[in-house]
């Protein structure tokens, strides 16, 4: 027997039509990179998303036809995520910070049909061209120069007419991730892990969204689905600010400007915001939450801005979990606990919403599911409705037969569920057999005042099969030594994790999407030796 409810797929155009119907006059702002500015509303954006599926169904765009943008944030783009989705098609949005040969290998593997992109990626565009030979149409969000432009092409067509239906298994979104290793691997979300992801992340124990929000998303719209801001915003009814680009000064001017209550970003940014503050005297007021997650928030950013009044959401999460896998939502007892309690809770990675599954297990083979006592590190594995299955046309499952998928990081889960981020599996330093991570040397090491970045990698021992190196930018115009570094790292770590060496250099590799990148990190380093 089935139950008797109605049928309303979970699509992710619901979501449009219920923002431009019950909080249409919303205002989607856009300061773009020239400092000119936009505006907009919820009811702008479905009126001028209907005219691109329609423009696209002109065009001869068949369901499941993937739709690339190269582009930073901005209402246009907005418009064009439901525009794609709206025609049935597939958004695959591309990192335009990645290499080119990354770039080519994802627009082909993807066989994106059409790509619309920024005029400031007109070089790329342009290299890419002749490699890309599947792209048979382009389109310019911000000008006509050299291929039709985005208001002009859709400036004709009719803002009436349907979204294209179907089912709610079918595809809606394809993001790759950056590859450290390999070809990158893209992750096809579906309507329905979209919408159930959206759902929980406008929750309080997430993004915590209603209509009174003001959303500045510092994350771009090409990484990992914007956190999947665009979709949950629109169910929230929130009002969104978008700055093209990360310049911090114009980041704060808009914040100030338009009373930004909530943003979100990868730790990288609040530093440079931090900075800008700090130099400039600015304040944001009205700033009252923020997300950061993408990679570890060092606990002295934390503590900062907990010291300013701001609840900060300190989320884990990856392109295969949509990206949404824990946040830092606070426990029961929060109330009660002091504030550097408060911090140290919200410097690990939180606890997961209702529809995420974690676990760790050994590292070792067997691999044995581990403890949740605060001790035991392991693998971590996630399980759940908006979890990756299998990568965009692999063909076997990257989720094991009882689902859980490998995330590739090492934690350890604490007894009240906090997840606490360790290392990455192919990160952890394996010493005399045992593991240290690469992750705390890393954080307790830019705790130092003098301290820019850090990372620490395993380098061959003679006779502990790896010890770790510690590679290190200093601050501008700061002096501290490497004796000074291991004396002020001795009572933050274990004896035996303290790094055999300190290397300082002018600056660290990192990836396209900003994280240290310890693979060239490593291949620098392939000719260092240790003393045994
Ligand atoms: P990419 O793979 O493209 O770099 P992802 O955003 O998918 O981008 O990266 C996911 C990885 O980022 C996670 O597996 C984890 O290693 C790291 N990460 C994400 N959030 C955090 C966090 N809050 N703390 C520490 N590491 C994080």
């Amino acid at each position: 027997m089935l139950g008797a409810m109605q049928d309303w797929e979970l699509r992710v155009t619901h979501l449009i039509d219920h923002a431009a119907t019950e909080h249409g006059t919303r205002e989607i702002v856009t300061r773009w990179a020239d400092g000119s500015e936009s505006r907009t509303n919820w009811a702008g954006v479905r009126r001028d998303a209907m005219k691109m599926a329609n423009a696209l169904r002109r065009y001869g765009i068949a369901p499941h036809d993937r739709i690339a943008t190269l582009a930073l944030n901005h209402h246009r783009h907005l418009v064009s995520w439901y525009g794609v989705v709206g025609a049935g098609g597939v958004l695959h949005t591309i990192n335009p910070r990645l290499f080119d040969d990354q770039l080519e290998y994802m627009i082909n593997h993807a066989e994106d049909r059409v790509l619309l992109y920024d005029a400031m990626f007109q070089p790329i565009v342009d290299r890419l061209r002749d490699k890309c030979p599947r792209i048979e149409r382009f389109i310019c969000f911000d000008s006509g120069d050299h291929a039709p432009a985005f208001e002009d092409w859709i400036a004709g067509e009719s803002a009436e007419g349907n979204w294209a239906s179907g089912g709610e298994r079918e595809p809606c979104m394809l993001c790759y991730t950056s590859g450290t290793t390999g070809h990158p691997k893209g992750v096809l979300y579906e309507h329905r892990s979209t919408m159930l992801h959206a759902i929980t992340a406008l929750q309080p124990a997430v993004f915590n969204l209603d209509a009174r929000s003001v959303v500045l998303p510092v994350v771009p719209m090409f990484h990992a689905a914007s956190w999947g801001l665009p979709w949950m915003g629109a169910a929230a009814g929130a009002k969104f600010v978008y700055v093209q680009g990360n310049d911090p000064a114009a980041l704060c001017e808009m914040m100030r400007q338009e009373k930004v209550n909530v943003s979100a970003g990868v730790p990288t940014v609040w530093l440079a915001l931090l900075q800008h503050m700090d130099s400039t005297g600015i304040d944001l007021p009205e700033l009252r939450q923020v997300v950061v997650g993408g990679s570890a928030m060092p606990r002295p950013i934390v503590e900062r801005l907990m010291a300013q009044g701001l609840r900060i959401a300190h989320a884990w999460g990856m392109t295969e979990t949509s990206p949404i896998g824990t946040t830092g939502a606070e426990p029961w007892d929060w109330d009660a606990r002091d504030f550097q309690s408060q911090v140290s809770y919200k410097a690990m990675q939180g606890r997961v919403p209702f529809g995420v599954e974690i676990r760790c297990v050994s590292l070792g083979d067997p691999a044995v599911v581990l403890p949740r006592d605060g001790k035991a590190s392991g693998a971590l594995q996630v399980r759940g409705p908006w979890v990756v299955k299998r990568y965009f046309k692999a063909l076997d499952d990257a989720t094991a037969a009882d689902q859980w998928f490998d995330t590739g990081d090492v934690a350890v889960i604490h007894p009240d569920g906090t997840l606490q981020l360790t290392d990455r599996t192919k990160d952890v330093i394996k010493s005399g057999g045992e593991w240290i991570s690469s992750v705390d040397l890393e954080n307790a090491a830019v705790g130092h005042p003098a301290v820019a970045e850090a990372a620490a990698i395993g380098i061959t021992h003679p006779k502990w099969d790896e010890r770790p190196i510690l590679v290190v930018v200093r601050k501008p115009g700061a002096d501290v030594t490497g004796e000074d570094l291991r004396a002020f790292l001795s009572d933050k770590v274990a004896k035996w994790w303290l790094p055999d060496a300190i290397e300082f250099v002018d600056a660290l590799p990192h990836t396209g999407t900003g994280k240290i990148s310890k693979k060239d990190l490593r291949d620098q380093f392939r000719e260092y030796r240790l003393e045994s």
